[in-house]
């Protein structure tokens, strides 16, 4: 295919566009990537997203912004409070880089409205802190064959791991049980901060091919010492799941 360098904004990226090339930028401007859940990983997840430069962001929130988000969730000003995040995300995100096309939704992600809300994305991206909408995204990642980068953070410490369907476990698997409820839990704006940014690496180096993706293995971040330790994750012959791809 032939680069179209006229779609790219060369000063706006020339910081990265030596490490990622014409090609990869193209690959970025291509790229449709859905995060849901907007609250501290999903704020940076949008925000890095737009700035690196991805065609369009489909982002997802049903909640308004409060005065306990703002600690970690930089994608909202003290005058939100009370407002929708998914349309205060909007804009800022427009704002930020009028180059990504945004799609928000100010909605609960739901097994009746995910396919009508992700349909087009290439990439989905979990931003979220509750395991039984992060199931709903798991399966129908699975089903589609979408790329689904996984985190979740609690208060020092954070999880990362890329689930490719067919290739890696699935989510279900690595998923505590029991599954934990959602909930206000203790949170510092650096953990989500790590935690995100490597997200958002790994929906980097699945876009553009740079690297090695983070499948098969679940990194464990403590913040404190700090450390990232690496756990190897495999499907389970116990799961529906990943039997098919064990058994073909
Ligand atoms: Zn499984």
């Amino acid at each position: 295919m032939a680069l179209d360098l006229d779609k790219i904004d060369l000063v706006r990226y020339s910081r990265q566009l030596p490490l990622l090339g014409a090609w990869g930028q193209v690959k970025l401007l291509e790229s449709k990537v859905a995060v849901v859940g907007l609250g501290g990983l999903g704020s940076i997840i949008a925000m890095y997203l737009a700035a690196l430069g991805v065609g369009k962001l489909i982002i997802v929130d049903y909640d308004v912004v409060g005065v306990d988000n703002l600690n970690r969730q930089i994608l909202y000003n003290t005058g939100d409070v009370g407002k929708p995040k998914a349309l205060v995300a909007m804009e800022r995100l427009k704002s930020l880089n009028p180059l990504v096309e945004i799609e928000a939704y100010n909605t609960k992600v739901t097994r009746d409205n995910v396919d009508s809300i992700l349909r087009d994305a290439d990439i989905i991206v979990d931003g979220l802190d509750d395991w039984y909408t992060r199931l709903v995204l798991d399966e129908y990642a699975w089903e589609k064959n979408k790329p689904y980068v996984h985190a979740a953070v609690d208060g020092y410490y954070g999880q990362v791991t890329v689930i490719l369907s067919g290739k890696t476990t699935c989510l279900a698997c690595i998923t505590p049980k029991p599954i934990p409820e959602p909930g206000c839990r203790v949170i510092v704006a650096p953990t989500v901060g790590i935690v995100a940014s490597i997200e958002v690496m790994e929906v980097l180096k699945l876009i553009t091919g740079i690297g090695e993706p983070l499948t098969n293995k679940l990194i464990i971040v403590n913040a404190l010492k700090p450390s990232i330790e690496e756990v190897v994750v495999k499907p389970s012959l116990d799961c529906s799941t990943c039997r098919k791809q064990l058994l073909g």
